[in-house]
Parts: C-alpha cells; structure tokens; sequence
C-alpha cells in the first residue's frame, strides 16, 4: 500500500547525518531538533502553536484534556473513521456522539451533527478523512452558534488546503479550537516510528497543552494538573524535519496518481472514484484540497469483497477503510443509536476498497492496478 523506501533513498544523507549527530550528543529527548521542528512546522500550517507528542491518538486525547471536557460532555465525531478519534473520547468518559457522513466525500454530515447536539454536547471532532477537509465553514458555524469546541482530527490530511465560502485559505487543521496529527510512518507526513503534534492558535491553551504532555508540570516538580507523558523524540523529529519541505511534493505526487487512477476509471459503470470538493476552483491554480492519503473507490455492483480477494490474489496490496462502522464495534455500541440513522455508513463499508497510494507510484503500476481492477468489476 505505501513504498516508504523511495522517499529515505531521497533524504538518505540529510537523515543519516542528524541522527549520527543525535547519537553522538545524546539529545534524544526535548532535543534542538524537537524545537527546531516545532518553529519549522508553526510556519508550514501557519499557526501560533504546535505541540509535539508521542503519536495521533495521545495528541487527540491530550486536545480534549486541555479544553477541560469532564465525564458525561457529549461529544460529536463521525461514525466512519478510524476507532482512534472516538477511542480516546471513551477514555476519558466522555460520551462519544457517533453521526453518519456524506457518501462522496466520506466526511461527517452536517445535517447529522445539528440533529445530535443536545444541553450536554461539549464539542465536535471532524475526522478529515482520507485527505481532504470535512466541512469547515458549517462546522466551525454550528459550533459558534451552540458555544462547542472544535478538534479537526488531521492525523490523515496534513498539508491540505481548506477554502472557505468567503475565499480565505486555511492549512487543514489549524481552523478549529486545536488540531491533532499523527506522524505514524504511512501518514502523509511520517516518521519512522510514531510521532504526533497538536496544534492551536490560543495561547493559553497551548500553555495548557505544554504541560499536559509532561506529566502536568509548568514548573520543575510541580504538578498542577493531571498530565501524560508523551513526547516526540529527537530521532523522529530529525526525520520529519528532511520530510517537511518535501510535503507539499508528496501531496502533488499523491494527487498526480490519484488523477491517473480516476482518468483510467472514467466511464466505469460500477466504479465510483473519490470526489474532490473544489471551493478552490478559481482560487488556486493547481488543486490543493485533496493530499489522497487514500485513493478510495465505491464499488457498486455488490463484487467488493470478490475484487479484494482478486486483489490479493494477483498481490496488489489493497484497503477496506474501514469495514465496520464504529456505531457496531463491541466497544462503542450504544443503545441511543438506531441503525435508520447510518444508512451511509452501513453502505460504505460494503463498497470501499482503497488502492495502493503513495509518492513512489508510477504510470506502469498504475495501468496493471487498474486494468486489473476495471476486468475484474465488469468481468
Ligand atoms: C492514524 C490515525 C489516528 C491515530 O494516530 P496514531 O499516531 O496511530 O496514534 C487518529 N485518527 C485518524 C483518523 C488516523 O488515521
């Protein structure tokens, strides 16, 4: 599904060097080049505060921390995501809110947001799934209008652009209270190990932030609040700091295949390729919108798990993201939900199937892929 040995080939000397350097001063935690990333990506998503941690998952958790969720706070987020965003939300015993999404873009529906809030709703969680932005403009509305907070779970689209109705553009996850993302190594921006970062643009949340992560400590051995431990260390930092330039690259990389892809599959009467909401359409030059952390298809004729099979068979690595909705998983099942209201949901996860995606493809893997992909379905 990725080929992560092109892009080392890439960074090879630059990551070699600093980690060499790493080894040899010994700075392994809260290192310079843990600093040194934090002020490089502030630039790159053009927000007043990131805060490394460990992985995606803590970042999420320690976002909701800071706010100051309590017990019994409602909070909203899709039903069609990975178990890592509403996961967390249990953890902390809040009470996850699962709602349907939209069957283009496979982000949460807005429709289904408004119908949830209730007295104890506390905040939204939009997952930008798959690479581009859920909603903005409606969420970030809904939430002003019933006083929530907003965290964009960014883990699968760093890089990407957001357009809003009125023509600004925003960096993906820097458009809410607090954004959260994972540099786990098949993300669009990964590591080689596990890395994550919360982002915001408030400062006394920041500062909330920076000592949670650290076992809530603001001042040497005093412990304010209940904290975590979870950092970023400096060998992961070194890697994300030769990555990030090239980010905008692999985000092009990644939308020049998912083009070719779609282009082979036009015309496919079963086969539905992922849609790219376009605000940006006479705005930006070249599409920015999409960072295809998966390419995704809908297929329709029922042959999805019979195609996966072919798939392996013929060892094309596939994806079924994600095969079942959150709302039946053993660990979130809750009687508040009635299935009339995940007709989506429960569809999607018989016709998704994800392709291999990543900044390696070339136009010969692609035709096999598809040609593949196309004789099976119509076969
Ligand atoms: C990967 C991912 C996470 C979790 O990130 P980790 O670094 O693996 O903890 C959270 N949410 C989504 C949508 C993800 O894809």
């Amino acid at each position: 599904m990725v080929d992560l040995g092109g892009q080392y080939q890439e960074i090879k000397d630059q990551v070699n060097s600093s980690i060499s350097q790493i080894l040899e001063t010994s700075a392994f935690i809260n290192g310079p080049e843990v600093h040194a990333f934090q002020k490089e990506l502030e630039e790159y998503l053009q927000v007043k505060h990131v805060i490394p941690c460990a992985n995606g998952t803590d970042a999420l958790q320690i976002a909701m921390m800071g706010l100051g969720l309590k017990p019994g706070d409602e909070v909203i987020t899709a039903d069609f995501t990975f178990a890592a965003t509403v996961e967390v939300i249990a953890l902390l015993q809040l009470t996850p809110v699962l709602v349907d999404v939209y069957p283009d873009t496979f982000n949460i529906n807005i429709e289904a947001i408004e119908k949830a809030i209730t007295p104890k709703t506390k905040a939204i969680v939009p997952v930008h799934l798959f690479g581009q932005c859920a909603n903005m403009d409606a969420i970030l509305e809904l939430a002003k209008k019933h006083d929530l907070f907003v965290i964009e779970d960014n883990a699968q689209a760093i890089g990407a652009r957001y357009y809003s109705a009125d023509g600004t553009k925003q960096m993906a996850g820097s458009m809410g209270h607090v954004g959260a993302t994972s540099f786990f190594p098949s993300k669009n921006l990964g590591c080689y190990g596990d890395g994550g970062a919360i982002f915001t643009n408030d400062d006394e949340l920041a500062h909330t932030l920076r000592g949670i992560v650290n076992h809530g400590m603001y001042e040497r051995y005093h412990h304010d609040v209940v904290g975590v431990n979870s950092r970023l260390d400096s060998i992961q930092a070194a890697v994300l700091r030769a990555k990030l330039p090239r980010l905008d690259g692999y985000c092009e990389a990644r939308r020049n295949a998912a083009r070719a892809y779609s282009k082979a599959f036009e015309g496919q009467e079963h086969i539905i390729t992922p849609v790219t909401v376009n605000n940006c359409e006479g705005i930006c030059d070249v599409c920015d919108c999409h960072v295809f952390h998966q390419y995704t298809l809908k297929i329709t004729n029922g042959k999805r798990d019979e195609l996966a099979q072919f798939l392996a068979k013929n060892e094309v690595p596939f994806g079924v993201y994600y095969p079942i909705p959150l709302h039946k998983q053993k660990a979130y099942e809750d009687d508040r939900y009635n299935e009339a209201d995940f007709p989506v949901t429960n569809q999607l996860v018989k016709e998704v199937i994800s392709l291999p995606m990543h900044t390696e493809l070339d136009d010969e893997q692609i035709n096999h892929i598809t040609q593949l992909v196309i004789g099976f379905v119509n076969g």
